[in-house]
């Protein structure tokens, strides 16, 4: 089969859920045994949204291959279970930068150049994946971020309209829009879908499925008035109501026939509705688990998107071990001495973040020392790992200096410090040690068990096959632990668990005569997918369930 293609926009207001829409279909398509791939384009000028901050953004998912991206990839992955690349993750600046070392290097021999063709052109290449021809793929879903109307996706419009003329019946255009309800009126306002779609349509595009997102249960009159109004097929109007669960989104637009939809447009057979047993499984498990676990979040972004792959790693983990991780923000900030105990009252596991700079490390180390001594399970990932390095250091070997060359460049006692091959880079964006690298488990250790009994590394590998001792897990972090006090710690009853056979990187750590307390150098957070919850947030949450 040719390639299809599904272009998934937004009107009407931001945030209305495109990207889990978007995964959604990705999800229903490969159901019914199509290969598929999930791709987001965002308007801004940044390059890549690693130097974003997670207020402005929200958290920075990482790929395999080591891109950093906006966190819409991270549902992708987690509804499909595809691993994306750096091409699935494309900004407005990344398209300039491609264009203009072009005319840099010659290539338009002395042309004008111009929005229109020249980046249109690059955006449609990139939406075509001419680099990556040889994936093989049934359905490529395109996602544009921003909202129709804006200035600056008026470019990506117009290579979707000229996609759409071109591809003809093989490209298929979703738009989402918001109906709001007005209380006073008690009426749900269809006009701004209206205005959108108009919108639209002045852009030369016309939807072929509208995604009505509400917060009430839109009859089929209104359906119908949206569909008569904006030139759509009534079954081509589907509504995204408020779900207990964004996993539960795509058995409501299967039950609503998202997918079907799509596939009659295409002009493809439709056939049987693939019945997703374990996905329905898993929410069946989601439905009745009820027993709370209460799980400490430190970090020190208040913001539900900041840490959002930790955050649903841990969701789904609580789901499959029968309980409900609820998670309690802590602001790494505001913890002292003298009020982490009631700052950490009643929880039964405390995950310590990953972050960068100085700014609340100290409430890090704190809490670190408190799950330590108190023999709570305990999960700090990247910088969480390094402030329980730290913490170990000061207040077990005693170096009361003891830092991270990050937070204290002069430090005697720097169980943190910089890779020597990084010592050069100083510049900011895209110098980090990205992506997933190999890490050998030590045999007997409690990480290695973890893995094996959780089904193993699927993160890794997407054939799902399972790897014994050998991992592999995504990075972005600049600084290591410190090998050369490798053999205090292990001496003192921090093992070091997890080897970079390459480098002989320190990845991970634990304590083995705790219940559970273990840091990770790497992320594992970004290879939790819903069938294939991440091995160490099972065991993790198992220990906070038992503890
Ligand atoms: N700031 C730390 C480093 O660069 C940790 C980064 C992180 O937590 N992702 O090594």
């Amino acid at each position: 089969m040719d390639t299809k293609y599904i272009f998934v926009t937004g009107g009407v207001v931001s945030s209305l859920g495109k990207g889990i829409i978007s995964a959604s279909i990705g999800k229903l398509l490969q159901a019914r045994g199509y290969k598929v791939t999930i791709q987001k384009f965002d308007p801004y000028i940044n390059i890549d949204p690693g130097t974003l901050n997670p207020y402005e953004h929200g958290e920075c998912y990482v790929t395999v291959d080591g891109m950093e991206t906006d966190l819409d990839l991270g549902h992708y992955e987690r509804f499909t279970g595809i691993h994306t690349t750096r091409n699935n993750s494309i900004t407005t600046g990344r398209i300039y930068k491609t264009v203009i070392d072009r005319e840099r290097h010659g290539d338009y021999l002395g042309k004008t150049i111009q929005v229109v063709p020249h980046i249109t052109d690059e955006i449609k290449r990139r939406m075509l994946r001419e680099e990556e021809k040889n994936e093989q793929l049934d359905f490529i879903i395109t996602e544009v971020g921003g909202t129709i109307g804006d200035i600056e996706s008026a470019p990506f419009m117009e290579a979707i309209r000229q996609l759409r003329w071109q591809l003809g019946r093989n490209a298929v255009c979703v738009h989402l829009t918001y109906v709001p309800y007005l209380k006073a009126a008690d009426e749900l306002k269809t006009k701004p879908t209206q205005h959108s779609v108009k919108e639209l349509q002045g852009m030369g595009i016309q939807p072929d499925i509208l995604v009505l997102r509400t917060e009430r249960h839109l009859d089929d009159h209104v359906r119908m008035k949206v569909a008569s109004f904006c030139n759509v097929d009534l079954e081509c109007v589907v509504q995204s109501e408020d779900m207990p669960s964004i996993y539960e989104v795509p058995v409501s637009m299967q039950k609503q026939g998202l997918d079907a939809a799509i596939m009659r447009k295409i002009g493809i057979p439709v056939g049987e509705t693939p019945a997703m047993q374990s996905w329905h499984d898993f929410i069946q498990k989601q439905r009745s688990a009820s027993r709370e676990v209460h799980i400490g979040l430190v970090g020190k972004y208040d913001l539900q998107d900041a840490y959002k792959s930790i955050r649903e790693s841990l969701n789904l983990a609580g789901i499959y071990n029968d309980v409900k991780a609820k998670i309690h923000f802590v602001n790494s900030e505001e913890i002292t001495a003298e009020n982490v105990a009631s700052k950490l009252e009643g929880m039964a596991g405390i995950v310590v973040c990953p972050g960068f700079g100085s700014r609340g490390i100290e409430g890090k180390i704190i809490a670190a020392e408190y799950g330590r001594t108190n023999d709570i399970p305990t999960f700090g990932i990247c910088l969480g790992m390094q402030m329980m390095v730290i913490e170990f250091a000061r207040n077990v070997l005693g170096y009361k200096d003891a830092n991270s060359a990050e937070m204290d460049g002069k430090t005697p006692h720097n169980v943190i410090d910089i890779m020597e091959e990084q010592k050069n880079i100083t510049q900011m964006g895209g110098t980090m040690r990205l992506g997933a690298y190999e890490c050998e488990l030590v045999e007997g250790s409690r990480v290695a068990k973890a893995y094996r009994d959780n089904g193993g590394n699927h993160a890794a590998d997407a054939t799902g096959t399972v790897a014994a001792t050998t991992i592999s897990e995504r990075h972005r972090h600049r600084y290591e632990f410190n090998n050369a006090y490798k053999e205090e710690y292990e001496r003192a009853g921090m093992k070091c668990v997890g080897i970079n056979p390459a480098s002989n990187l320190v990845e991970i750590v634990e304590i083995p005569e705790k219940k559970w307390y273990i840091g990770t150098q790497f992320h594992p957070e970004y290879s939790s997918t819903v069938l294939h919850p991440h091995p160490l947030f099972m065991d993790f949450i198992k220990a906070c369930a038992t503890s």
